[in-house]
């Protein structure tokens, strides 16, 4: 039994993988429902309903990213209060844990990272760090090192304290109902259609998006900042995680808004536009930047050397086709998937 405590290092020892069968069946009831919801796209869907679970994978991802992340968890740059109540919104739609314990979780995954305090400790390997890690009773380390990470800053904000004390219902209007209704209410596409793609198969989509930044960002690819820590830049999660997988980086410099050395414009960063584009109005604003000098000193000091960067022009074409991937893949699906599986049924 996890106790919400210290335990002492014999205690440590003894710890057994306790596997949270719970968890387990959700997981695979999930992973099968969104595997009907590719069968819905390919089959059945309305394109509106395919463009509309694009849009609700992005902006779910974007309060996860820009909200959970970068403004409450880093306090990399400050938001007014329309702001925080439309990422507040968003963050709820990504269904990742309100935003209170989706922070806590975080600055204990900067503070111990690759310890038995990090809750997806990449040492355990990828599955662990992917997804395992919410299959199994936290390490009795997560708890007790959680405990004593300060939240108060978290917690001041009003937005933050409403949505977890009305989390399950705000997770049942703003996660199912909204992206279930709005295609039966704006094309006519059936509630059932509209749950199985804009609500489960686009979940299970941005789940692992995020989910490859603990695993994959933390085992492969370059250290050009730190080489002495796990973290590196991986670019294909850069692409799917909209600009999270400059994570060697982000773990070096953890206060820097855009969690890359670049801008958008000069790498593919679309957390940092839609940062930018708040900033534009005023919605946005003290937005926390490393000095060029600082980030090039660290380079010399602990980064790997001759790392290859590419050119903003290949790194936005990359970024566009892996981006767009659940559109075009739709598009490739109905072009050659749908009539062979129409010729075996009706031939
Ligand atoms: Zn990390
Ligand atoms: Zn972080």
């Amino acid at each position: 039994m996890i106790k919400n405590e210290m335990y002492s290092s014999d205690e440590q020892k003894t710890y057994n993988l306790k596997i949270v069968w719970r968890n387990v069946f959700l997981m695979c009831f999930l992973h099968i429902s969104a595997l009907y919801g590719v069968w819905i796209t390919l089959m059945t869907a309305k394109w509106q309903t395919i463009y509309a679970m694009y849009f609700f994978g992005i902006v779910s991802a974007m309060g996860v990213l820009a909200g959970a992340h970068r403004l409450w968890c880093h306090r990399s740059y400050k938001a007014k209060w329309p702001l925080r109540l439309i990422l507040a919104i968003f963050e709820t739609m990504a269904l990742q844990n309100d935003i209170y314990e989706w922070c806590r979780d975080h600055r204990v995954h900067h503070k111990y990272s690759e310890t038995d305090a990090d809750p997806h400790n990449s040492n355990r390997g990828f599955f662990f760090a992917h997804m395992g890690w919410l299959l199994c009773r936290k390490h009795p380390e997560v708890i007790a090192k959680g405990s004593t990470i300060d939240m108060s800053d978290v917690w001041d904000d009003p937005i933050v304290r409403y949505q977890r004390k009305f989390y399950i219902p705000l997770v049942i209007i703003i996660w199912a109902a909204i992206p279930s209704y709005i295609p039966f209410l704006l094309w006519n596409e059936s509630v059932w259609n509209s749950f199985f793609t804009c609500v489960t198969l686009r979940y299970t989509f941005v789940l692992h998006n995020a989910w490859l930044v603990n695993s994959a960002a933390h085992l492969y690819g370059s250290r050009p900042y730190n080489q002495y820590i796990q973290p590196r830049e991986n670019r294909a999660v850069q692409y799917l995680a909209h600009g999270e997988g400059y994570h060697n980086y982000h773990h070096t410099f953890p206060w820097d808004y855009s969690a890359s050395e670049l801008g958008w414009k000069d790498n593919f960063n679309s957390a940092t536009l839609f940062i930018d584009f708040f900033s534009l109005i005023g919605w946005a604003y003290d937005r926390k930047k490393v000095p060029q000098n600082v980030v090039n000193q660290r380079q010399e000091r602990t980064g790997e050397k001759n790392v290859h960067r590419m050119s903003p022009l290949m790194d936005y074409s990359y970024g566009f086709v892996i981006t767009l991937v659940p559109i075009w893949l739709a598009f490739l699906g109905r072009l050659i998937v749908t009539p062979l599986i129409l010729y075996a049924f009706y031939s």
